[in-house]
């Protein structure tokens, strides 16, 4: 690693001890960097690596509720706010007790990078609360969520920081914030949230857009090695809502996707996921996933191990930071996986993508190959922004084109650095560069 690039990597960990998911996405990024280094020594001049490590601003709160039962609850609660070279603030919101400052960077570092390649006018950040609504009444949802912007709403708005849903924070959880922004302002200010119900600004295709988003990518990557989606077998991790919608679009396209999974296991369905089943079970009941089994005869539910094990043609990991390592990634390749792309944020730990990359499996990271929700975010911004609506086809067609557009992007980029076919080198070099390109023209800030 060229020397600029190892020192300011040594800083990094040194200034931010114990936030291990931090140091990881920094460090990803870095390796991809030495080839623009030598390209560009006017980044080095302009201290652009040390800035961009550094979030503009964190802000960290307590976050007071009252439980049905009558007792006080505290939790924390975070906005990071990254960097706005290029827009507003822009990035999801997770209720997870995982989430902690090291998280929080981690994903607000990441987006940033995603932001930039969906070619869209957004800066990037992340926000949340060490809140688990796993088993949470209604009630107490919703005066969780009122309690979170009582204090955050004074740090967003549409032209500062657009928060949006993640893990925990959906539809649900937006209507909640927003009405309680408008109350707090008195603005019905519908471009201040993504994600929201279509009937109060929302946009049609957002919520299906990131499971949609990385299904197009992959098929993107396998039409470059002159195959396709179509007869694959594929297994996807998680049960979530991007989940849910890469396992609807992948099978649309003709593929076979044969698992689903949370926390407790996994389910195996050789005939395929019944989507309506698994909707069912997990978004309408939030239950278990052992349910699916319980009530599809074929189906297989599997309580250790993990989707990993299942010999595929395609892998879609799409629930969580590092849940497919580097033995997974040689499990997979073993039984003869040809594509992997990243539903989830950073779900393959560093040593998983080297092993992948070493096999020559096609591999599209999440910044990539999951940027269609942040991107269909900023398609729900332009609508509101416009006070004008489209139709579903039409944003669909948006977020293929997107799609498209970053696949070919990132093609163009590792070929250009000299690492053709590395999607990992095209993604991490192609939004640095755009982020790097703007906080020159505007200055030391
Ligand atoms: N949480 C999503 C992500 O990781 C979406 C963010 C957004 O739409 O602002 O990209």
């Amino acid at each position: 690693m060229e020397t600029g690039l190892a020192q300011i990597r040594e800083e990094v960990l040194r200034r931010n001890p114990g936030e291990t998911e931090f140091f990881q996405a920094v460090d990803e990024i870095f390796a991809s960097l030495s080839p623009v280094m030598e390209r560009h020594p006017e980044y080095v001049e302009h201290g652009i690596l040390r800035r961009m490590v550094e979030p503009e601003r964190q802000i960290i709160f307590r976050v007071p509720w009252v439980d049905d039962k009558g007792v006080v609850k505290i939790n924390r609660g975070f906005r990071v706010q990254f960097n706005s070279a290029l827009g507003p603030y822009k990035g999801g919101t997770r209720f997870h007790p995982s989430v902690y400052l090291g998280i929080m960077k981690f994903l607000g570092f990441e987006q940033v990078f995603k932001n930039a390649l969906t070619g869209m006018p957004i800066g990037g950040g992340k926000g949340g609360a060490d809140f688990n609504p796993a088993g949470r009444s209604e009630g107490e949802i919703m005066r969780f969520c009122q309690s979170y912007i009582t204090e955050l709403y004074r740090h967003i708005g549409e032209h500062t920081d657009v928060p949006a849903g993640d893990i925990g924070v959906g539809t649900r959880e937006i209507g909640y914030m927003f009405g309680q922004y408008r109350r707090i302002t008195n603005r019905f200010e519908a471009g201040v949230f993504t994600g929201k119900g279509v009937s109060w600004g929302g946009s049609l295709v957002r919520p299906e857009a990131t499971g949609n988003g990385v299904v197009m990518f992959a098929n993107q990557m396998l039409k470059t090695q002159g195959t396709s989606l179509d007869g694959a077998t594929v297994t996807i991790s998680g049960s979530g809502n991007v989940a849910i919608n890469a396992i609807d679009y992948a099978q649309r396209l003709g593929s076979r996707v044969i698992t689903a999974s949370d926390s407790s296991g996994y389910v195996v369905d050789e005939q395929g996921i019944d989507i309506d089943l698994l909707h069912q079970v997990k978004t309408v009941e939030r239950g278990r996933i052992s349910d699916y089994a319980e009530r599809r005869s074929q189906a297989r539910f599997i309580a250790d191990g993990s989707v990993w094990d299942v010999p595929v043609d395609v892998a879609l990991p799409c629930a969580t930071q590092n849940e497919l390592n580097g033995d997974d990634a040689v499990t997979l390749i073993k039984n003869g996986v040809k594509a992997v792309a990243e539903g989830a944020n950073m779900p393959s730990t560093q040593n998983a993508i080297h092993t992948f990359r070493d096999a020559g499996v096609l591999f599209g990271p999440g910044k990539a190959a999951n940027a269609g929700g942040v991107a269909t975010s900023a398609l729900e911004m332009q609508q509101n922004a416009s006070r004008d609506t489209w139709s579903f086809d039409y944003t669909h067609a948006r977020l293929e084109e997107n799609m498209e557009d970053i696949h070919d992007r990132c093609i163009a980029t590792a070929e250009d650095f000299g690492h053709p076919g590395d999607y990992v080198t095209g993604a991490n070099i192609a939004g640095f560069l755009k982020v790097a390109d703007a906080m020159i023209a505007q200055g030391i800030i």
